[in-house]
C-alpha cells in the first residue's frame, strides 16, 4: 500500500514549498497536490515541516578504546539517531596495527549488520600504513562502497600517522575517487604538554583542555591543508572546534581549493566553562579537541551559515561517567575521549540553527543531511525530498517543546551533555525507506531495518558535484 504525506511543507537545501507526498515501496514516487491514489494510505503532515531524514556522517558505535568500548553499540546508537530525526549514518570502521583493510570492515560488518535501526555506510579509519594497505585502498575498499577514509595527527602511539603517511594516503585518494577525513591536532605537542602537566601533579579534568590548546588544532589543520594540496586531493577536516582552525579552511578555500569543514553540536553550543565542573563531572565534556573559549561559537555558526563549514557531525563517542570515564579519575590523560550526541545533532541543529535565527530552513537541511549526501556518495538517493530519491523523510512538528535529558534519552549513556536544553519542534514520524519507523518519539519496530549503503567513489561528482554544496 502506497501512502501520501499530506498538508506538510517540503524543505530540502534549495526549495520551501507545500505539497503532498507520495511513497511507494522505499521510494518517493511523486510530490504535488494531487497525487493520492484510491486505496493509498495517508498521514497527515498539516502544520508540520517535511525534511530530509538526518545524516550524521559522524559516529563511533562498539569503538574499543584501551580497556574499554564506547557505550553506545549500533542497536542504541541507531535507535537514538532514529528517535532524534537521523536516517543514515556513517560509522568509523576502525582498523587495528596490523590488520588489513579488509579485517577492519569485515569486524564493523559483524558489529552493524542486522542490529541498525537506520541506514549506515562506514568510513575506514587507517592506523597502520605499510604496502598492503596502500593497495587495499586502491581497489578492495572501493568495490565494498567505502568511498572515505579517516586519519588521525593526534592519538600518539595509537592512531596518530605521520605526515608522510598523510600525503600518500591524499595522493592515493585522489586518483581512486576517495575523500579524506582528518582529525587535526598535533599529537606530538599535545604529548609533550601532557606529560609536562602530569608532572606537575595536574591531574583533573580541565588538565584535558589545557593541554590541547587551540593553536594545535590550529597548526595541524594548515598543515594537513598544505598537505592535501601538494597532492591535488580534496580533504574533509572533521569536528573544526576553533575560529583559528576554520581561517585556515576559510583561507584555503578562497584559492579555490576543495577543503571541507565539519563541526559539532558542543563546539556549537558548550564552551570551556564546562570544564569547571564539580569534581570529576567536568570528564564528561572530555573530548578531542576540546570544549573552547565561547567566542569560537559565533565564528562557527557563521562558517555554517556563509558556508566554509559543510556539515554538522555528532562525533558520538559515548562513554558512562561511572565506570568508564571515571578509568581516568586521578590522571585526565586516562579519561576515554569522546562525548554522546547522535540523538540531538538534529534537534539541536534545528532549536539554535533555525530557531535562534542563525541559519535558515534551507541551510539546516543542507548542513543537517545534504552536504553530506553529496560529499559521501549518497546523494541524490539521500539528503534530499526528490521524486526517486529514498523515502527517508522526517515529519517535523516545529509546535512541540521539550526538554533534553539523560533519563529519557535512547542513547544508552548516563548522562546527556545538554541536560536540561530546550528543544523546539520533534520528528512526529520518521521514515526509514518508505518505513515509518517511529511516531511521537517511539521506535514502532522491533526488528531493525537499517541497510548497509554502498557508496559513490568521490570522483563520480568529483569538484563539479560538491561545487553545488550549499
Ligand atoms: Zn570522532
Amino acid at each position: 500500500m502506497a501512502t501520501v504525506l499530506t498538508g506538510g511543507t517540503v524543505i530540502t537545501a534549495v526549495d520551501c514549498y507545500q505539497a503532498d507526498v507520495r511513497i511507494d515501496g522505499e521510494k518517493i514516487v511523486a510530490i504535488g497536490q494531487h497525487v493520492h491514489q484510491a486505496g493509498d494510505q495517508r498521514i497527515d503532515a498539516g502544520g508540520c515541516f517535511l525534511f530530509p531524514g538526518g545524516i550524521d556522517p559522524h559516529t563511533h558505535f562498539d569503538l574499543p578504546v584501551g580497556e574499554t568500548a564506547t557505550a553506545d553499540d549500533f542497536t542504541s546508537g541507531t535507535k537514538a539517531a532514529a528517535v532524534g530525526g537521523t536516517t543514515t549514518i556513517i560509522d568509523f570502521a576502525t582498523q587495528n596495527k596490523g590488520e588489513s583493510l579488509a579485517q577492519a570492515l569485515t569486524n564493523w560488518h559483524e558489529k552493524a549488520d542486522g542490529k541498525s535501526y537506520v541506514d549506515y555506510g562506514f568510513h575506514l579509519a587507517v592506523s597502520d600504513l605499510n604496502e598492503s594497505v596502500l593497495e587495499e585502498m586502491a581497489t578492495v575498499i572501493q568495490r565494498a562502497g567505502v568511498t572515505s577514509l579517516k586519519l588521525y595527527m593526534a592519538y600518539k602511539n595509537i592512531l596518530q600517522v605521520d605526515d608522510s603517511t598523510l600525503l600518500q594516503v591524499l595522493q592515493l585518494s585522489r586518483k581512486a575517487g576517495l575523500l579524506v577525513c582528518v582529525h587535526c591536532e598535533n599529537g606530538d605537542a599535545i604529548d609533550v604538554l601532557v606529560k609536562e602537566a602530569r608532572d606537575k601533579g595536574y591531574v583533573e579534568p580541565k588538565y584535558h583542555a589545557f593541554t590541547r590548546p587551540i593553536i594545535v588544532e590550529r597548526e595541524a589543520t594548515y598543515r594537513a591543508i598544505c598537505l592535501a594540496e601538494i597532492a591535488g586531493a580534496p580533504l574533509y577536516v572533521v569536528h573544526v572546534s576553533s575560529a583559528a582552525a576554520l581561517q585556515a579552511i576559510e583561507e584555503a578555500r578562497s584559492r579555490g581549493v576543495a577543503i571541507y569543514g565539519e563541526t559539532c553540536p558542543q563546539y556549537l553550543l558548550l564552551d570551556e566553562s564546562c570544564y569547571d565542573a564539580e569534581g570529576f563531572s567536568a570528564a564528561k565534556y572530555v573530548m578531542s579537541p576540546p570544549l573552547r573559549p565561547c567566542a569560537n561559537q559565533a565564528a562557527l555558526w557563521t562558517g555554517l551559515k556563509n558556508g566554509a563549514l559543510s556539515t554538522v557531525g555528532s562525533d558520538h563517542c559515548s562513554f558512562n561517567l561511572v565506570g568508564q570515564k571515571d578509568l581516568g579519575r586521578s590522571d585526565f590523560s586516562k579519561i576515554p575521549n569522546g562525548g554522546p550526541g547522535v540523538e540531538n545533532r538534529f534537534g539541536l541543529l534545528y532549536t539554535q540553527g533555525v530557531g535562534g535565527g542563525k541559519i535558515s530552513l534551507n541551510q539546516f537541511v543542507a548542513i543537517a543531511s545534504t552536504n553530506a549526501a553529496k560529499l559521501f556518495g549518497l546523494f541524490p538517493g539521500k539528503g534530499t525530498i526528490a521524486v526517486g530519491s529514498d523515502a527517508d523523510i522526517v515529519i517535523w512538528d516545529p509546535t512541540v517543546h521539550s526538554v533534553i535529558s539523560a533519563r529519557t534519552q535512547m542513547q544508552k549513556v548516563d548522562y546527556n551533555l545538554y541536560e536540561g536544553t530546550q528543544q523546539i519542534g520533534k520528528p512526529r514520524h520518521v521514515f526509514l525507506r518508505g518505513r515509518n519507523i517511529v511516531t511521537d518519539g517511539f521506535l514502532n519496530d522491533d526488528a531493525p531495518a537499517g541497510c548497509y549503503l554502498v557508496r559513490k567513489p568521490y570522483s563520480a561528482g568529483g569538484e563539479y558535484q560538491c561545487s553545488g554544496l550549499i
